[in-house]
Order: C-alpha cells, then sequence, then structure tokens
C-alpha cells in the first residue's frame, strides 16, 4: 500500500497562485480557469490587468537541466580572450586585498580566473594584494582561502605581493637607473596642478623631475631607511605627460608608510603603490592572462609601460564588467555599518550577500556558479536582481535536495480512525537514487496552522469544519468534524478529524508531520533592504531597512526524515565543488525542501539540544514580498 500513496503523492504539482499541492489533473483545470479568466479580463479592458499575469504552465517554464559551469570560456568575452594568447600554459591569478570579506561580486572574479585556467588545463595562482598595511588583517586572510576552497577551486600556489617587495625594490631602482622614476616631494596640491586642466593650463613635471640617477638613488635608499615622514616623499615613474591616459602622468611607485605590515612587521618604510605593483607581480608568477574588471582599462597602458620599461616577461591584461546586485548594499563600510549597529548577526548574517553570509543561508557553492555563467561575461558590467540570483539557487535545489515535510506554526489534529502505519516516502519525487525513509503514522499528527480555517468560503481548498483536504502521503484525505479553542478565545487549540473514504478525489494536499516529529526553530529571511536601490533613498541605506527581513518560528516541526538528511549531508551529493570534495560539509550543507514552505539549510548556530533552520529561498518567486 505504502508504494501506491507514494505514487500518487509523487505525481502532485505545486500551485505556485495558492501554495496548495494538487494533482495534476486539478492544476490543469485551475490554470486553464485562471487563463479564461484572463482572457475574458483582457478582453475586457486593454489595460493590463492582474489577472492576465497568471502564471504559465509549467510546460512552458525553462527546462530543468545544468547549467555548464564552463560555458563563459567556450564563447564570447573569454573564449576571445583565450584566442588573442592561445598559450599551452595558461596562468591566471585571483589577487584580492586581504581588507576585508569577499561578497557576490568577487565570486564572479573567482569563477572567472580559477575556471579560466581549469578550462584551459593551466593554473590559477591565489595572490594576496597585500601593499596596504593599514587595512589587513589575519582573519580575512583565512576567509579568503576557505571561500575559494568552498567554491571547488584549489589555488596552484598562493602568493602574497608582500612576497615580492625586495625584488620590487630592486626594480625600482633599476627603473631609476633606466631614468624612468624620480623621488618627487611635491604635496597633493602642486600634483594636482601639475596635471593641469583641460584645455586651459597644460600639464608640466616638477623640478624633481629633472634629477639626475645618483641623486634620485641617494633619494631613493633614504626613504627606504625612514629619513623622510609620511607624505613628504614618493618615487615617480617617469612615462609620458603628453599621452591623453591619466595613467601615463607620472604615477606613484613607492609613498612613505607609518604602519606595520601584516606580514613583514616594521621592516619597511616604504610601501609599492598598486599601478607599480600589479603587473609586476603578474609578471614575477608568469601570468599569462591577467583578468580584471573594467575600472582598470586606463590602468592598461601604464601595466603594459611598466613591463616593457624593465624588459620584464610582459602578462596581458584584458578587462570584464562588474557584477553588481541591487536591492543589498555590498560595500565593506555600509555592511560594517550593519554589523555595527546590531541590524545585522554578523558578517555571515543570511540576509547579507557575502559569500560567508551567501554559504551560511545554505546556498550550494555550485548553484553561484550557474549563476555566473547565466549571466554571462562581457566588457559591460551588469546589474542583477536579487530575485533572479534566487530563481538560479532554486533550480538547482529543485533536483539536487531531499524533501521534507515540515510545519511552521504546528496545529495538533486527532485523526480518530486512523491506525498506526508505516509509510515509506521517498526523498525525492524525481531522483529515486536519493532513497526513501519510513514516516511513523499515529493517530496524532501536526498540520500547519495556516492550513486551517474556522469557517470555510468559496475559494480555500483547505481544511474548515465539515471539509476534506488531502493529507501528502496519506492513504486518505481527513475530513474536520470538530475543532477546539484556547483560553483566549481565539486561537485554534486542536482539530479532530477522521478520514474522508467517500472516494472523493480531494482538491488540494497540504503538509503535515508525525507525532515523534522533531522541534526546530526556522528562521524565515526576506530582503534586508525594502527597495531596489537602499543607497538612494532619503536619509540613506540604514533608513531602507526592512522591518520584517527576519521572522523566527521558534515552535516549528519537522518529520523524523531530517536525522537521515542531516548525516547524509552535503546535499547535493554531487562531486562538483568544495564542499562535497572536503568530505566535511559544515551545518550549511544539510540542504532541504520543505514541501510547500521552502527550501531549508541548518545554521551554523545550532547545537546539538538546538535546531536551527535558515530558509535559503522560497518555493516559488513572489513569496515573502
Ligand atoms: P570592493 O571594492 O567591492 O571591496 P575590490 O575591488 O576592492 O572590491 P579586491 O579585493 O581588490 O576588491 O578584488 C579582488 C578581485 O575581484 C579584483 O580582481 C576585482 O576586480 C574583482 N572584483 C571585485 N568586485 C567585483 C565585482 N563586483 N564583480 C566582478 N569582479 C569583482
Ligand atoms: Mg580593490
Amino acid at each position: 500500500m505504502a508504494d501506491a500513496i507514494t505514487e500518487g503523492a509523487a505525481k502532485l504539482q505545486l500551485d505556485e497562485e495558492t501554495g496548495d499541492m494538487v494533482s495534476k489533473g486539478e492544476l490543469k483545470k485551475r490554470l486553464a480557469k485562471r487563463a479564461k479568466k484572463a482572457a475574458t479580463a483582457k478582453a475586457k479592458s486593454e489595460a493590463p490587468t492582474k489577472a492576465a499575469a497568471a502564471p504559465k504552465p509549467a510546460a512552458e517554464k525553462k527546462e530543468d537541466v545544468p547549467v555548464d559551469i564552463n560555458a563563459i570560456f567556450k564563447e564570447g568575452f573569454l573564449d576571445r580572450v583565450y584566442k588573442e594568447r592561445p598559450v599551452k600554459d595558461v596562468y591566471t591569478r585571483f589577487p584580492p586585498e586581504p581588507n576585508g570579506y569577499l561578497h557576490i561580486g568577487h565570486a564572479k572574479a573567482i569563477a572567472i580566473n580559477f575556471g579560466f585556467a581549469r578550462f584551459h588545463g593551466g593554473q590559477c595562482n591565489l595572490r594576496f594584494d597585500d601593499t596596504n598595511p593599514e587595512a589587513e588583517e589575519e582573519v580575512y586572510f583565512t576567509a579568503i582561502k576557505e571561500i575559494i576552497s568552498w567554491l571547488g577551486f584549489t589555488p596552484a600556489k598562493i602568493t602574497h605581493s608582500s612576497d615580492n617587495f625586495e625584488r620590487l625594490y630592486e626594480l625600482a631602482e633599476e627603473l631609476i637607473r633606466r631614468e624612468k622614476a624620480y623621488v618627487c616631494h611635491c604635496s597633493d596640491t602642486e600634483i594636482k596642478l601639475q596635471r593641469g586642466d583641460e584645455g586651459k593650463r597644460p600639464r608640466y613635471r616638477c623640478e624633481h623631475a629633472e634629477r639626475d640617477i645618483e641623486t634620485n638613488l641617494t633619494e631613493f635608499r633614504a626613504m627606504r631607511a625612514g629619513k623622510y615622514a609620511p607624505k613628504t616623499a614618493f618615487l615617480r615613474m617617469k612615462q609620458d605627460i603628453t599621452d591623453g591616459n591619466p595613467q601615463m602622468w607620472d604615477l606613484a611607485a613607492y609613498r612613505v608608510l607609518d604602519a606595520e605590515h601584516h606580514r613583514t612587521g616594521d621592516s619597511w618604510k616604504i610601501y609599492p603603490t598598486y599601478d607599480f605593483t600589479h603587473g609586476l607581480c603578474d609578471s614575477f608568477e608568469g601570468i599569462s592572462h591577467s583578468l580584471c574588471t573594467t575600472e582598470f582599462i586606463q590602468s592598461r597602458v601604464s601595466y603594459e609601460w611598466l613591463n616593457k620599461s624593465l624588459e620584464v616577461y610582459e602578462p596581458m591584461q584584458r578587462e570584464y564588467g562588474r557584477l553588481s546586485i541591487s536591492g543589498t548594499v555590498l560595500s565593506k563600510r555600509k555592511i560594517a555599518r550593519l554589523v555595527n549597529e546590531g541590524v545585522v548577526r554578523g558578517w555571515n548574517d543570511p540576509r547579507l550577500y557575502t559569500l560567508i553570509g551567501i554559504r551560511r543561508r545554505g546556498v550550494p557553492p555550485g548553484a553561484i556558479l550557474e549563476f555566473v555563467n547565466e549571466l554571462g561575461v562581457t566588457t559591460a558590467g551588469t546589474t542583477i536582481q536579487l530575485a533572479r540570483f534566487d530563481q538560479t539557487v532554486r533550480r538547482y535545489l529543485e533536483r539536487s535536495v531531499p524533501r521534507l515535510m515540515l510545519v511552521l506554526t504546528p496545529l495538533r489534529v486527532e485523526i480518530s480512525d486512523a491506525e498506526p502505519t508505516d509509510l515509506v516516502i521517498p526523498f525525492s519525487p524525481k531522483d529515486a537514487a536519493m532513497g526513501t525513509h519510513t514516516l511513523h503514522l499515529t493517530k496524532t499528527v501536526f498540520i500547519d496552522a495556516s492550513d486551517f480555517r474556522t469557517e470555510d468560503s468559496k475559494g480555500y481548498f483547505r481544511l474548515a469544519p465539515g471539509k476534506s483536504v488531502g493529507l501528502l502521503q496519506l492513504p486518505f484525505p481527513i475530513k474536520c468534524t470538530s475543532f477546539t479553542l484556547a483560553e483566549d478565545g481565539k486561537t485554534v487549540a486542536s482539530v479532530s478529524a477522521e478520514y474522508d473514504r467517500s472516494g472523493a478525489k480531494p482538491k488540494t494536499y497540504i503538509q503535515w508531520v508525525p507525532e515523534d516529529s522533531c522541534k526546530v526553530e526556522v528562521r524565515m529571511y526576506n530582503q534586508l533592504f525594502k527597495s531596489e536601490k537602499p543607497d538612494d533613498v532619503e536619509g540613506g541605506f540604514m533608513k531602507d531597512v526592512n522591518p520584517e527581513s527576519e521572522t523566527i518560528y521558534a515552535d516549528a516541526l519537522v518529520e523524523p526524515g531530517f536525522e537521515e538528511v542531516r548525516k547524509r549531508a552535503p546535499w547535493p551529493e554531487a562531486k562538483e565543488t568544495g564542499e562535497s570534495k572536503l568530505g566535511e560539509g559544515g551545518p550549511e550543507t544539510v540542504r532541504f525542501q520543505g514541501m510547500r514552505v521552502a527550501y531549508f539549510a541548518m545554521d551554523s548556530d545550532s547545537t546539538p539540544e538546538h535546531t536551527i533552520l535558515n530558509r535559503i529561498v522560497s518555493l516559488k518567486e513572489d513569496a515573502g514580498k
């Protein structure tokens, strides 16, 4: 019998408009009815109506197949970049500054740099671009390494720009010897004047540019020895001020900084700039394709100039468009404010789009890689709505995680004529390989309080006095015979029911959990901000915080099958990303679909006694808005 039941339930589908689980036939009927209604409404008025936006039939939905996570390398921009320099030994690098946690935008850079190398059989280094000692902290180094491995990538080498401080210094002296650098003492104001004013005042060089090699070497060594206070001396590259590109107007190569460096301590008084360091480190590491974002297009000229001037190996820099996400903030300063003012639970809050936050929420790394591939890579920047990201995550989870029944606000139902039975239930209606688990049915079950109404009404298909509803996986629908109220005289305390053996097919099916279910805390997340552009809101992004971004259900119940789902994590089982390779997935790899509710993952605040579940994403697009 159990088999027949599961067979039947497996064919149920979600009615996206009502959230009901219904048979294929019933869904078809409902959709046809809505389509007809929509057509009538459209005929009545030319203006678009709400009814006209009825959901598309399931058949028209995008095919549920995995996105090729190498698609971006096979065509378009990145394919052209490879063809410009089709070398056998592809070498790339991902060069974060270790001054904060990475966010979703960085995931694009990671996927591109590591992925490009992997696709072409090459290698990619993780290079900490640590030339700015003031902002660096140990935690960021560790967090960045962890998140790259979580995304499924292994750096060929982990390097630090600071590893090269001595070599960079020597090349700076070499640049002086080649008369392509000089020590300058100008103030910011003077430098600004030297840059001229388009068509009004010409650009010019200061007198320091005329110093001879010996003087420059002496002064530069004095800088290194600590003779100069910050801002009183710096080394400038002698480029080409007649070039229209400001990146050629004698950029700084070294400045004096009074700061302890994370790795080199106080041994250096001078630190190289990004413009001096980046291209040379790329050259030292033999980078064939140096991929960065389009803000660096103008810098390509100075990047090439420096390597040419020193006659070292020349990597090729190419630039792709940044990924921006609307409806949230990504800047370190802003997230720091949310954290410091207690709006969120920390840098890894599930509502944030830091990668540690997305990870904690339960988004699988594979879904992030699919997302990057779906968007594609071009030279244009892209701004994506959170809903689009959610959609990718939802599709990914749909095919890869088990299903369980969970109720957020349990309502006790006594089924008078239910016999104790063991029900064998598949973890997935589509993927038999996920196996089955057994539910022990007794007379007592719990349904969600929202699936019961004390008064029936038209268009309502769930439980009400005298009315029947299907319980997923149960042999018969149940019919409500009576209910009791709590002391407040309003809240329903319990429902009495019996099997409806009339043979009538229920209009809808709801989820339920058995008596021996596990109590869990569920954290339902909505967008952290009310608007699509939190920064544009009057008074700033802090004024746009959504007071309902987190709703807690402290007494939710999940069926006992959860225990097996927990033990068998990580979900998905596929071996495509870091979390499955490491074989020691964190709580966030315990993922499942709570039927009719949402996708969930275990939160890192969980303890053996107290399980906390995060909502990863809703089951359908408009929920929670
Ligand atoms: P932010 O200003 O957002 O903190 P950043 O550019 O200062 O970012 P880095 O540590 O310098 O952060 O970034 C490391 C790499 O990631 C760089 O190559 C950078 O171009 C890339 N990157 C940063 N943000 C994005 C983004 N939104 N989209 C794509 N690539 C990005
Ligand atoms: Mg940067």
